[in-house]
């Protein structure tokens, strides 16, 4: 049932620079939140430090602006203490692939039943455009006094390594493609990644929304040729599910390394891989907790009518490690 749409907050200014991709995605998010069908009010966007930060504060849903590349442990913590949250957290590439590394690798081993939207924009563009763990080699970007020395990180297959089972990349001004890959990924049953290509116009003199449309290529007719195509109408299919064989998944796994390294003439959009049947961390406590569903953190009561604590950690304990400890 949907209460409320999420809608723009006319209150506050928004200052993002003319032109950022900043807000295609967040046009493309209320969008995806307005047609998909869920309770707006049990919706949680999480953001972390960079210009992205800002989105939670302009989209009418509850959110929370974290901390620099904290995003997915805020945004774990409550989709685990509040199961029944629909929870998004969104982070730039500086905050989620740099200093949030850390948390990008280790959510992947949970399967924590939420959606991650990264804004990759090659630059930290709220610090006046250094080069971000995206800027690939060699590239040049207008406040580098030299050429990029570092290699870029590889978003597509971290995420495959880590263990994120919903797996897309999009671009951030093609709004309907946006649109539809985030209700995929707030549908999916697991935790989804959307990494969404987005221009810095202020900072990122490269990758511009020209060079990504194509506007320096054009066809006999006189139209720009995108850069960016949809993989999954060029024929991938990106689905694997319990049933699928081993040879499949590997030779599955080495068309996507090969189409996340594509760039330049081509750029693959898309939902590039999607595992079904993985357990969630839900479903993993439920296997310990039985009641974790009913009874979530968030839903326990912790004072009486006196305010005196009524939290029982010891039953905790009991349940988890400690008295199979004693047992042994
Ligand atoms: Fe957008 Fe770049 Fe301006 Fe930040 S600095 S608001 S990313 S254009």
């Amino acid at each position: 049932m949907v209460l409320k749409l999420p809608d723009v907050r006319t209150d506050l200014f928004n200052d993002w620079c003319a032109g950022c991709g900043d807000f295609g995605i967040e046009a493309s998010l209320q969008m995806a939140l307005a047609e998909m069908p869920i309770d707006i009010n049990q919706v949680v966007l999480f953001s972390g430090i960079g210009c992205h930060g800002k989105i939670v504060h302009w989209t009418n849903t509850f959110g929370i602006h974290t901390i620099h590349g904290r995003t997915l442990a805020f945004a774990q913590g409550a989709k685990l203490a509040n199961p029944g949250l629909e929870v998004i957290a969104i982070g730039g590439d500086g905050d989620g692939y740099g200093i949030g590394a850390g948390h990008f690798m280790h959510a992947g081993r949970r399967n924590i039943d939420m959606t991650y939207i990264v804004h990759d924009n090659g630059v930290y563009g709220l610090t006046k455009g250094q080069a971000s763990p995206t800027q690939r080699l060699g590239e040049q970007t207008k406040s580098l006094p030299q050429p990029n020395i570092n290699s870029g990180v590889n978003p597509i297959m971290l995420a495959l390594s880590a263990g994120y089972t919903f797996i897309a990349r999009s671009y951030a001004f093609d709004t309907r493609h946006l649109k539809e890959t985030i209700k995929k990924a707030v549908a999916h049953k697991g935790l989804a990644l959307v990494d969404v290509l987005q221009p810095c116009p202020t900072y990122n003199d490269i990758e511009t929304k020209a060079w990504y449309g194509g506007e320096d290529r054009k066809d006999a007719s006189g139209r720009p040729i995108s850069r960016c195509y949809d993989v999954n109408k060029e024929g991938h299919d990106p689905l694997v599910s319990q049933g699928t064989k081993e040879d499949e998944i590997d030779a599955k796994v080495q068309r996507i390394f090969k189409l996340s390294k594509e760039w330049g003439d081509r750029i693959p959009i898309g939902v590039f891989y999607q595992e079904e049947g993985t357990p969630t961390y839900a479903d993993r406590i439920l296997g310990r907790i039985p009641s974790y569903l009913e009874r979530p953190p968030a839903k326990q009561e912790i004072f009486d009518a006196t305010k005196k604590s009524i939290v029982d950690l010891g039953k905790l304990g009991e349940e988890l490690t400690v008295k199979r400890l004693h047992v042994t």
